[in-house]
């Protein structure tokens, strides 16, 4: 049984090489595997099941063909893609999934969430998510007109861009007590998540964390079979210059300099590494840029312990990717 774990791809119709980059996933990866978890933030914006554009059209399409081949789809919400509903679990046919979800491998427990909810000393953010989780909420910003819904999401995406500009570092991070307190509470050895663009693995008492990284120069993903879990990353091919019609050097270079998912994957004897500071902040708060105090000289490690990758660490052939392993 294979089990692939992806989250905050932040797909957009700005980032094409990124969405190349999860059809590729979907075809060299995923439609191999026996399941795939998308923890959030698959969609850089999701304002309801409705959106006629043409990304959002194509994505569907992608994951109804996924499941149609037999891979099993779960989706679990991400602070950008909550209002992802019924129907677009039926047009794919995806599992929707609770804020925490507990799935069994042999006889551990693994559990998996977004990410956001264990960053509990972001009170604003917090206060924002009760409120825009709220049934009543979601229900009205569902009944709202398109191009409303469009203003909104931009409107959030401003506000949440300017507060999280001063936010400091552990601010942005997982609580580590409240990760314990997960872990502890149910039951599970080993935590999957993204949302925090810190891809790696921390030690924690109650078990191991295993952070997801977010979409941009590397592809992530959680590849689990059996007793072995691998945090992989691989490179994602850059978009070629919009071309203003002299079309000269780059004839049609659909994906051309993007190398195969298989290629990319390959040795890292260190732990993955950071994923470079964007420019573009996020909305709803992922915590997406590093602050600049944090920038300059000493970089203070997070506070819920150095990347432990733990009781083994594999590699194999290749370049230009990376893998992480461990025993579960
Ligand atoms: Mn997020």
């Amino acid at each position: 049984m294979i089990r692939l774990f992806i989250s905050d791809l932040h797909l957009s119709k700005e980032r094409p090489a990124i969405t190349r980059a999860f059809f590729r996933f979907m075809a060299e990866e995923a439609a191999g595997a026996d399941e795939l978890y998308i923890l959030g933030d698959l969609f850089e914006a999701w304002i309801g099941d409705d959106d006629p554009e043409t990304l959002a059209r194509a994505v569907v399409a992608g994951l109804r063909k996924l499941s149609d081949g037999g891979t099993k789809l779960y989706f679990l919400h991400g602070n950008r893609d909550f209002l992802v509903g019924r129907r677009f679990a039926r047009e794919t046919g995806c599992t929707l999934l609770p804020d925490y979800h507990l799935i069994s491998n042999g006889d551990q427990k693994i559990l998996l969430c977004h990410g956001d909810t264990l960053c509990t000393e972001d009170k604003k953010y917090q206060r924002f998510r009760r409120k825009v989780r709220n049934p009543f909420y979601r229900w009205l910003l569902a009944h709202l007109p398109l191009r409303r819904r469009l203003k909104i999401a931009a409107d959030w995406r401003a506000r949440s861009l300017a507060a999280n500009s001063n936010k400091p570092a552990n601010i942005m991070d997982v609580t580590p007590a409240e990760v314990e307190r997960q872990l502890a509470g149910r039951g599970a050895r080993v935590l999957i998540h993204g949302h925090t663009h810190r891809p790696g693995v921390h030690r924690h008492g109650a078990g191991d964390r295993v952070v997801l990284g977010d979409w941009e120069k590397l592809g992530w993903f959680v590849r689990i079979e059996g007793e072995t879990l691998d945090l992989i990353d691989f490179p994602i091919g850059v978009d070629p210059p919009k071309s203003g019609g002299d079309g000269g050097e780059k004839p049609a270079a659909e994906g051309g300099g993007t190398p195969s998912l298989r290629e990319g994957i390959s040795p890292a004897p260190t732990p993955p590494p950071q994923p470079p500071p964007t420019a573009a902040g996020d909305w709803l708060s992922s915590p997406r840029a590093q602050p600049r105090e944090q920038s300059s000289a000493t970089p203070t490690p997070p506070p819920p312990s150095p990347a432990k990758p733990s009781r083994r660490q594999a590699s194999d052939e290749g370049d230009g990717g990376s893998q992480l392993s461990f025993d579960l």
